[in-house]
C-alpha cells in the first residue's frame, strides 16, 4: 500500500536480531505528520533505499557508516524526497531532494543533509546508479584498485548495485571481469546484459576450481563485495602486486560470533606479504567532498551514453521494505534494491 496522506508511517527497530532479522524485529506505528518550523523543510518519500550496511545499525556497534538506529526509532535510510512545505530558504515546496528521511512516510530536515536533485526523469536513479553504490564502485574500483587494460578483475555479488557497477567500469577500462553471483539468472544476466566474460554461482560446490579455471592468469583486482567462501576462492589466486579494495563483508553480517574452522590468518598475511598484495577499506562517506562532482560528471555520461547501466528490483509500499531487506540478505534483490514509498 502506498502513502496515506493523512499519517506518517514509520518502520521501527522493534528489536536487535539475533543473526539474520525476522519480519518481527521491525514494527510499523504511525504518528502524526509533522509541522516544519522556522528553517525547516517538511519532506515526503518518493523511494527509500535498501542497502547491507541496515543490518550493521540494526546492532549496537560503534558507528561507521551511520549511528546505531535506537530501538523504537524508524530505521534509516537514503530516500529521494519532495519537499511538501518548507520554512527555509534554499528549498520550495515541489523541489525534488535526496534526503535521509529513512524508512518513514514524513520527515522534517533543516537542510543541510539535502541534495537538490533538479529534475531526474527516473529520480530512483539516484539512490543507485548515479547515487551512493554506483560512487563507491567508482572510488574503490577506478581510484583505488585502478584496474589496467587486460588485468583481470574479479566481483562477487556481482548483478548488486555496488557489483554490476564495479564490472562495467572494468570493462571501460579495458580490463577482463570475471563476476560471482547468486545464481544461473544472474550469471546469465552479468555476462549477456552487463558484457562481464564470465560469471560464477557462488553456491557451486567446485567455485574454487571453476574460478582457477576462469582466471587462468590469476587475479589482479579483488573487488570484495562478500568476504566468507568467495573470499577463501579467490586468495591462492591473486597475483603479486595484487589489489583488494576491501568494500563490504555481507557473508558474516548476520554473524554472532567468529565462524568455526582453523585460523586462516596467517595464511593470509603470508599471501599479503610473499605477494606484495595491496588491500584498502573503503567506506564511501570518506569520498564525497573530494570525487562525488567528479563521479556525477563521469557516471552521469556513461549511464546516458549506455556505457553503464544498473537493474532496479523495486519493491511497491513501505510495509514491505522489511520483507524486502531480509531477502537482500539472502541474496533475494536481483539489482539496486528500492521501495517505492508513495507516487510523485
Ligand atoms: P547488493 O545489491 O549486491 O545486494 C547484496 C547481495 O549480496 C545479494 O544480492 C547477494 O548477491 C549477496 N549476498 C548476500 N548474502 C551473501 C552471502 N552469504 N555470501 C555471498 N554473497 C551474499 O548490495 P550492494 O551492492 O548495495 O552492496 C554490496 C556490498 O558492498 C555489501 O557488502 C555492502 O555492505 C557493501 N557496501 C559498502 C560500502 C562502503 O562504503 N564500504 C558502500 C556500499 C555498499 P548474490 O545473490 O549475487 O550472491
Amino acid at each position: 500500500m502506498l502513502r496515506s496522506g493523512t499519517v506518517n508511517r514509520r518502520v521501527v527497530l522493534a528489536s536487535r536480531p539475533r543473526g539474520l532479522p525476522t519480519p518481527r524485529d521491525f514494527r510499523i506505528d504511525e504518528a502524526a505528520v509533522p509541522t516544519p518550523g522556522e528553517g525547516q523543510v517538511l519532506l515526503r518519500t518518493l523511494y527509500l533505499s535498501l542497502d547491507p550496511y541496515m543490518r550493521q545499525v540494526m546492532d549496537e556497534i560503534p558507528p561507521v557508516y551511520a549511528p546505531s538506529v535506537r530501538l523504537g526509532e524508524p530505521m534509516v535510510g537514503g530516500t529521494v524526497n519532495r519537499v511538501v512545505a518548507s520554512k527555509h530558504p534554499g528549498f520550495r515546496p515541489g523541489d525534488l531532494v535526496l534526503g535521509n528521511a529513512g524508512w518513514q512516510d514524513y520527515v522534517l530536515s533543516e537542510g543541510q543533509d539535502l541534495v537538490s536533485l533538479g529534475e531526474l526523469a527516473q529520480p530512483s536513479q539516484a539512490l543507485g546508479v548515479l547515487g551512493m553504490p554506483a560512487f563507491t564502485a567508482y572510488v574503490g574500483l577506478l581510484d583505488m584498485a585502478q584496474p589496467k587494460p587486460r588485468e583481470t578483475v574479479v566481483v562477487a555479488a556481482a548483478t548488486g548495485a555496488v557489483g554490476a557497477v564495479v564490472g562495467q567500469l572494468a570493462r571501460l577500462k579495458g580490463a577482463r571481469v570475471v563476476g560471482i553471483a547468486g545464481g544461473a539468472d544472474k550469471c546469465r544476466y552479468a555476462v549477456e546484459e552487463l558484457g562481464f566474460d564470465v560469471c560464477l554461482d557462488r553456491r557451486d560446490s567446485r567455485l574454487a576450481e571453476r574460478l582457477a579455471a576462469a582466471c587462468p592468469g590469476g587475479i589482479d583486482i579483488y573487488f570484495e563485495n562478500v568476504g566468507g567462501a568467495v573470499f577463501d576462492a579467490v586468495l591462492p589466486l591473486l597475483n603479486i602486486g595484487a589489489r583488494v579494495t576491501v568494500c563490504g563483508l555481507i557473508a558474516h553480517y548476520n554473524e554472532e560470533t567468529l565462524p568455526p574452522g582453523p585460523n586462516r590468518l596467517p595464511q593470509l598475511m603470508t599471501a599479503v606479504l610473499q605477494k606484495r598484495i595491496r588491500m584498502q577499506g573503503v567506506v564511501i562517506l570518506d569520498h564525497y567532498a573530494d570525487r562525488f562532482d567528479a563521479f556525477r560528471r563521469d557516471m552521469g555520461e556513461w549511464v546516458a551514453t549506455g556505457r553503464v547501466k544498473l537493474r532496479e528490483d523495486r519493491v511497491d509500499g513501505l510495509e514491505n521494505a522489511p520483507t524486502a531487506f531480509i531477502g537482500l540478505l539472502e541474496g533475494h534483490n536481483f539489482g539496486k534494491l528500492v521501495v517505492r514509498v508513495s507516487d510523485d
